[in-house]
């Protein structure tokens, strides 16, 4: 446990010590850091002993919500038991061969296999390695190319950020490494919209920008596709449904690996298991972290399809890659946990059938908001658009900036959500009740009023 100091003394030790990730450190030392001290259910309280409800699950991860006892349980035994042996060199662990059989179960049938990383970039890394050894063990090693997509997060590590299609993460390290490129996203407001598409005709549209990157490529050198269902970092971006399927067509054709991130779909968030799932596609590769332990401790990993697997296993000999932590023993006994705690209050049936249908509903209400222009909403996870002018879609102004919207009057009300641009985001907690969806909608009309 940590020592009892006041906020504003764990403020200086913060500005003195730590440096925060994706974080510009100068305000952040003038204002200070939010020290957040404890949290139960859906909410955190902070070091002023503010109640504030969570609409972001942390960093959409705490799907069963935070004091989760069983979690906390299996740590401790399994600490108590064994708390940390590798997989290296021909040895593994129960907890972490129960979690890969476990998720053989709970995933697309097509997955078998799994290889354990520590996050969802290390996932995505692993990816970028997996697939151009699948495409070398087969004798087409000039198949190198991974097409991602602008505005798509993938993670911070060297080949996820080149994976992801954010321009101020490449701007900084000399990204994307060799051999990834970008297509434009399937954001209907900004691409489809002011060429008067409906969304399904958009969504052929942007999913065609793969095929054209392909054949600029050329498909024999063309590894993979990887996409989230669902861009959560770039602004909860939900594509329409025309979009996926598509792009499944269109991997098929060429023969190109489909890679679908589901560090933030996976595990529920989309009322299903996985996004793919909800979204009509069917992965050969499938990265997933966050969910999986609920951020309790940190895990993640690359579900392999038969398909992949089979030659990894029959023709790829070594695979030369791999993290200490890959199966941590303690991580794996809490993901059981997890998961066993998903089936068990059947938050997935939840948030398909009850909890999301009544949060889609409530942000449709929004519309009469002189301030939004559009939401969307997936599962549990929705956005709002904020303009300035509603008929013209004109661009909220930057004076006013949603940043500020949400750091001074969500924060200072009692909630947190996200700003990306001028796209308002949540990803509450799975648990969350339809009652505490009033609450959620109460705050945020309260926000936005405050905007005004
Ligand atoms: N992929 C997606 C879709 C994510 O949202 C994230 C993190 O937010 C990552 C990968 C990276 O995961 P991590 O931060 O665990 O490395």
């Amino acid at each position: 446990m940590s020592t009892q100091r006041t906020t504003r003394e764990w403020q200086q030790a913060d500005s003195a010590h730590f440096l925060h990730p994706f974080t510009d450190h100068a305000p952040l030392a003038a204002k200070g850091a939010r020290i957040i001290e404890r949290a139960d259910n859906i909410y955190i309280w902070d070091s002023e002993g503010h109640k504030i409800l969570d609409a972001m699950s942390g960093l959409w991860c705490v799907n069963v919500g935070y004091g989760q006892t069983a979690l906390v349980e299996a740590a401790a035994a399994q600490m108590k038991q064994l708390p940390f042996y590798n997989a290296f060199f021909q040895t593994a662990t129960p907890p972490a061969i129960e979690l890969a059989e476990r998720l053989a179960q709970v995933t697309p049938p097509q997955f078998q296999h799994v290889f354990f990383t520590c996050s969802g970039s290390e996932g995505n890394d692993t990816v970028v390695r997996m697939v151009r050894h699948y495409w070398a063990s087969l004798g087409q090693p000039e198949r190198q190319v991974i097409i991602g997509r602008n505005n798509g997060y993938h993670g911070s590590t060297m080949a996820g950020a080149s994976l992801g299609g954010m321009s101020a993460m490449h701007a900084q390290g000399g990204l994307p490494i060799p051999g990834i490129t970008h297509i434009e996203q399937p954001y209907w407001w900004a691409h489809g919209r002011p060429k008067g598409l409906s969304k399904d005709e958009f969504g052929l549209v942007a999913a065609g920008w793969l095929e054209a990157k392909i054949l600029e490529v050329g498909p024999d050198k063309v590894a993979a596709f990887i996409g989230e269902p669902v861009q959560g970092a770039g602004g909860v971006i939900v594509p329409p449904k025309t979009y996926w399927p598509e792009i499944q067509r269109i991997c098929d054709k060429y023969g190109i690996l489909l890679v679908s991130d589901e560090v933030i779909c996976g595990f529920g968030r989309t009322g299903q298991w996985f996004g793919c799932e909800t979204m009509g596609s069917r992965p050969d590769l499938m990265t997933f972290a966050k969910g999986v332990t609920s951020g309790y401790v940190p895990l993640g990993g690359v579900m392999v399809s038969d398909k992949v697997a089979k030659v990894l296993i029959e023709q790829g000999g070594e695979f030369e890659h791999g993290f200490t932590y890959s199966g941590h023993p303690v991580a794996a006994a809490v993901a059981l946990a997890n998961i066993g705690l998903i089936q068990e209050q059947g938050l997935v049936e939840r948030v398909r059938e009850d909890v999301g249908p009544y949060l889609a509903e409530q942000f449709e209400s929004l519309r009469d908001h002189p301030l939004i222009g559009d939401v969307d909403t997936c599962g549990l996870m929705g956005a709002m658009l904020l303009v300035k002018d509603k008929t013209t879609g004109e661009a909220f102004p930057s004076e006013l900036s949603v940043g500020m919207v949400c750091r001074g009057h969500c924060f200072g009300n009692g909630l947190i959500m996200r700003a990306v641009g001028d796209r308002m985001i949540i990803a509450p907690p799975l648990v969350m009740t339809r009652a505490q969806v009033d609450e959620l909608m109460a705050l945020i009309r309260r926000c936005l009023d405050l905007t005004l």
